[in-house]
Formats: structure tokens, sequence, C-alpha cells
């Protein structure tokens, strides 16, 4: 018993009863990538590339490209690292991408919608990490942001593979792609879901709007459904199912992603600690009742009052 509580401190995540939750991190520059090198996490379940992209005059050339994904993908040799293609868009302005006036950024042109506009920067961030992964030899994983339908999973897989990239996959962020999960793995070979906008887009609250937080809670028993729904989709197709967004590092709600099905979590590194023992804690059997408890609830505050009533007796 004391053994396994010390066990449950470091290495791979697992439920209470040994079931693997791959425990990743979250990162954004190469400074966070070698500083979340040390931390005790499988490797980086995502990493956001827009910093490469912010505040030019002209895209990144495919040479400057290699050179940061090869300098990230050596410091995680031998682990996992998801890498998330451009998500801009007319909320995040790039002055060499001219995707006119929108009314309504957050519903325009953006994540992998840049790229049907402007085709050359997507095959090129592609290109570049099909160079940096065959030259480091890391477990390299590409994924595509703001994924709404099965064709635009089909259609990114290939050039993705064209690329020269073995794992392809699509974040999970919008209610259609969820809805219809079991359409998108046909093509994949993983989904992340992206709470932060997966919530965004269900109850149609903008998550830059503070006083919209309750909208935006991803205890919500709509954005639990619909994780849910994923989740039963990855595990009838076999396929890793894995939550990227804030709500990854809520220790309270860790095990029920679990038991929705979820297999790894990526957040920021200082989150590891209390979301493994949280779920080192927690049999599966009892993730599973949570996710049924939360799901069975009306609100938010009710969903979290169910899982906690379930934890109450445990030692
Ligand atoms: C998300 O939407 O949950 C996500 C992880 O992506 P971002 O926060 O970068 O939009
Ligand atoms: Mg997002």
């Amino acid at each position: 018993e004391a053994r396994a509580r010390v066990a449950a401190m470091s290495g791979p995540g697992r439920t209470r009863d040994g079931a693997p939750v791959g425990l990743l991190v979250n990162i954004g520059t190469v400074d966070d990538a070698t500083r979340a090198a040390t931390a005790d996490s499988e490797g980086v379940g995502l990493f956001r590339t827009e910093f490469l992209y912010l505040g030019r005059q002209i895209a990144p050339t495919l040479d400057e490209q290699i050179a940061t994904y090869t300098s990230v993908l050596e410091q995680f040799a031998g682990r996992k690292v998801v890498v998330r293609t451009l998500d801009s868009g007319s909320d995040k302005p790039l002055p060499f991408l001219d995707l006119g006036a929108e009314e309504n950024p957050a519903l325009g042109v953006r994540g992998l919608r840049v790229g049907t506009v402007y085709p050359d920067v997507l095959a090129t961030q592609l290109e570049a990490l099909g160079a940096a992964a065959a030259t480091t030899g890391a477990d390299l994983w590409v994924m595509a942001p703001m994924v709404a339908t099965a064709e635009e999973a089909e259609g990114f897989a290939a050039l993705a593979r064209s690329a020269g990239i073995a794992t392809v996959g699509a974040m999970i962020e919008i209610p259609s792609a969820a809805l219809r999960a079991r359409d998108l793995l046909e093509h994949l070979d993983f989904v992340s879901i992206g709470t932060n906008d997966l919530s965004q887009y269900t109850c149609a609250a903008d998550r830059m709007a503070g006083s919209l937080a309750p909208l935006l809670d991803p205890w919500q028993p709509a954005v639990l459904d619909l994780i849910g729904l994923v989740g039963a989709a990855g595990a009838e197709a076999g396929t890793p199912v894995g939550v990227c967004g804030e709500a990854a590092s809520d220790p309270a709600l860790a095990p029920v992603l679990v038991g929705l099905g979820v297999t790894s979590l990526s957040m920021v590194a200082p989150s590891l600690g209390a979301v493994r023992a949280s779920l080192a804690a927690t049999d599966l059997g009892l993730c599973r009742e949570m996710a049924v408890a939360a799901r069975g609830a009306r609100s938010p505050q009710a969903a979290r009052s169910a899982v906690a009533a379930l934890t109450s007796g445990a030692p």
C-alpha cells in the first residue's frame, strides 16, 4: 500500500487500480519546452505553434520551422510530442494572411480553415514537421485545430500523411466534431478535446467574456455529454482520446473525464501533481460512476456535488 502510494506520486499516470492515463504538458514556445522537459510527464499533449507566426511580416521559412521543431522534439526524445498546426484567425491577425474583415471572428476563417485560403502556409508547416520528425526520431503526433467535419479531417490527414507524418489527429473543439466523432475517427489516429473552445461553442458564450464564466464552465452537463460521445467513439474505434483544454488541469474533473473515456490529459506542468494524485486515488469503476453522476446532473454545481458525494466516503 505504501509503495503504491509512492509510485502514484511519479511516473506514468494511473488510476488507483492501474488503468493508464497519459499525463502530458501544454507548451507554447521553445522556452516552455525547455522548462517542461524536466517535468514528470509522458511528453507534450499540446504544442501551440502560433508563437512562430505572431508579429511577423512574412511567414516563417521552412528551414526556420525545421530548426524550431527539431529543438523541441530533441528535448522530448523518447517521449510523445503532439503538435497543433497553426491556429490563427481574425482575432489573432497575421500580417501575411489577409482574411478580410469578419463580423464574427470566432466563427470565421480560423484554425484549419486558414489552410484552405492559404494552402502553402499549412503545407510548409507540415513539411517542416515531417522533416524534423525524420531527423530526431521523435514520436511526433500532429493535429489540426478547429475541425468541424469528417471531410475536413480526411483532407487534413491526407496532407499530413503525404508530408511523412505517421500519427495524425484533430482537435475536437466544435460540437459538430464531437457529435460525429465516430466519422472523424475513420480518418484519424487520435483526437484531443479542446475544452476551452468546446465550451465556448456549446453554450455560444465568448470565452474572453468574463461575465459569461458560468456558461464556459467545463462541468456544464452539455459539455460533459459531448466529451462522453467522443470518449465512446474513441473506445469503439480503439483510438486515443485526449483532453488538452483547461479542464484537464482540474483534479476533481480528471477522474470524471477518464470515466467518460478520455485516455490522456494535457495541462500546464504545475498541475501535473494534483491531477496525478487525484487519479491515483480513484478506481476506474469509480471514475465511470462519477461520469454517470456528472452527466445526470442538471447544472455544473450539481455535477460537482454529485461527484464529490461519491468520493467523500473513500479512504
Ligand atoms: C482549447 O480550445 O481548449 C484549446 C486547447 O486550444 P486553445 O486554448 O489554444 O484555443
Ligand atoms: Mg481551441
